[in-house]
């Protein structure tokens, strides 16, 4: 099934011709003949999209997408209002109610369909989102962010800049965000040095008839534009390119003709969706970060350093260079805690981290894998300069006291443990048996009285 559409029509005539044709669509439908009925099977029944009748016998159409929009069950399913009257006040109303779309009666099934599909596929693309976030939410990883709201940007590209003006002239008085004309080069650019806008409004005909679906193409196909919304202006009849550009990706179609409130309405959904869109993706993007990190130091933690170090491992094999492993431990870290606090012991954490990346390269491996345990690797590396980067670690450390705070400052210094790997001539050693031998060379450092270096050897 292509998805669940829920018909409401007071006419049941109404109601059986959009079932036939959604049926040969392969949509499944549920019908409702009233407002109370809508809602009461759009709780139950979870549609994937409402056709609704902007007449009702019982209540207002548009009081009925009011509600569904205002309740948390179903404020996510797409509404299409259907109306017999041209009433352009109704319609920017349904807009406002959060109507995804509104068609005049007679349909044109060809548009109908196309709007159909695209507003399934949005909803798709949101749910898939939303459900990867609220996992991260589960597993703790994902933080709310800060709910600011920020000028949006809109990008106008219009085929002439007389029009380009007064869609500006337009729009501007309805909407509190920044409006800029582009040509069709200037909305192709690479953005580096100024913000993306987060809407276009692009018109079907630019210097050729048709090219503004192919600008579409080109702005959904590059990384600066591919998650701006566009909004695609046509005439109100050109029904078969309405469709197409559904189909291509457009996020919305605007008349030509359409009322400046009409236009404004449509570009504010968009920019509100584009946002959610966006905080989502960042929060995504986040959860993956924080699940890979360790949130006191920022270095990476256990769960990313193990399969890392593996790779590390492989490559060296691959290459026949060798690479070393550190284990860190900082000496008598726990009198720290006692004589200062925790507080001065996890800027004692964040200080060494700091020092770590300061000393090290970036194809190198830092991470945090125990309370004030770190592990290092280093790649194409040979046990000679492995040892002599340890030792200057061991000394950028000693060698300078961590400030805590105003004059106070504390000697920290650390134990390292270090192990070679695919070293000629040796046997092979699993990243497990070099962590355990640079574990064990690190007691060894302990035991010999702290802040050494102690390089491990295998018993062969
Ligand atoms: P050694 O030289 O033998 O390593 O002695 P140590 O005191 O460093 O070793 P021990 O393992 O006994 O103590 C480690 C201490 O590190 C105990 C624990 O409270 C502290 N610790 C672990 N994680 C954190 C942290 O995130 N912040 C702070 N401030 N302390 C931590
Ligand atoms: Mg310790
Ligand atoms: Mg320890």
């Amino acid at each position: 099934m292509a998805g669940k559409i829920l018909i409401v029509d007071d006419v049941a005539t109404n109601r059986i011709v959009l079932k036939v044709k959604l049926a040969a669509a392969y949509y499944e439908t549920l019908q409702a003949s009233s407002g109370k009925e809508a809602l009461g099977i759009a709780r139950a029944a979870r549609p994937d999209l409402v056709l609704l009748d902007v007449e009702l016998p019982d209540m207002d159409g548009i009081a009925v997408c009011r509600q569904l929009k205002s309740d948390p069950q179903t404020r996510e399913i797409p509404i299409v209002m259907i109306t017999a009257f041209r009433d352009n006040v109704r319609k920017i109303e349904a807009l406002e109610a959060g109507a995804d779309e509104v068609f005049w009666k007679p349909l044109d099934e060809l548009v109908l369909l196309a709007r159909l599909r695209s507003l399934l596929r949005a909803r798709e693309t949101s749910e898939q989102l939303g459900l990867r976030d609220s996992t991260y939410r589960e597993l703790g990883f994902a933080e709310p962010r800060q709910d600011f709201t920020s000028q949006s940007l809109i990008g106008l590209v219009a085929g002439d800049l007389k029009t380009a003006l007064r869609w500006k002239q337009e729009l501007q008085p309805h909407l509190s965000d920044r409006i800029v004309i582009l040509d069709r080069d200037g909305a192709m650019g690479n953005f580096q040095d100024t913000a993306v806008p987060d809407v276009f409004l692009v018109a079907m005909d630019l210097a050729q008839p048709g090219e503004g679906l192919r600008l579409m193409s080109e702005l959904r196909s590059r990384p600066a534009t591919r998650y701006s919304s566009i909004c695609m202006v046509l005439p109100e009849t050109a029904h078969e390119t309405a469709a197409v550009a559904l189909d291509l990706g457009a996020n919305d179609l605007i008349e030509a003709q359409a009322d400046p409130a009409e236009m404004a309405q449509r570009v504010r959904t968009q920019t509100v969706r584009k946002r959610q869109a966006d905080k989502l993706r960042e929060s995504l993007a986040d959860g993956l970060r924080l699940a890979m990190t360790d949130p006191l130091t920022g270095l990476h933690n256990r769960r990313y350093a193990m399969p890392h170090l593996s790779r590390i491992a492989e490559r060296a094999v691959a290459s026949g260079r060798q690479f070393a492993v550190m284990v860190i431990d900082l000496d008598r870290f726990k009198s720290i805690n006692d004589t200062y606090g925790h507080a001065a012991g996890d800027a004692v954490l964040v200080e060494v981290a700091k020092r770590l990346r300061a000393n090290l390269r970036v194809v190198d491996l830092i991470a945090r894998i125990g309370g004030e345990e770190f592990l290092v690797a280093l790649p194409d590396t040979t046990i000679e300069s492995a040892r002599a980067t340890a030792e200057r670690l061991r000394r950028m450390l000693a060698g300078m006291p961590v400030l805590i705070s105003e004059g106070c400052c504390i000697s920290v210094t650390m134990s390292i443990g270090l192990a070679i790997g695919n070293s000629k001539g040796s046997e092979d050693l699993s990243v497990d048996r070099m962590i355990a031998l640079a574990d064990r060379a690190l007691l060894d450092s302990k035991a010999e009285g702290r802040n050494q270096v102690t390089v491990g050897r295998t018993a062969a």
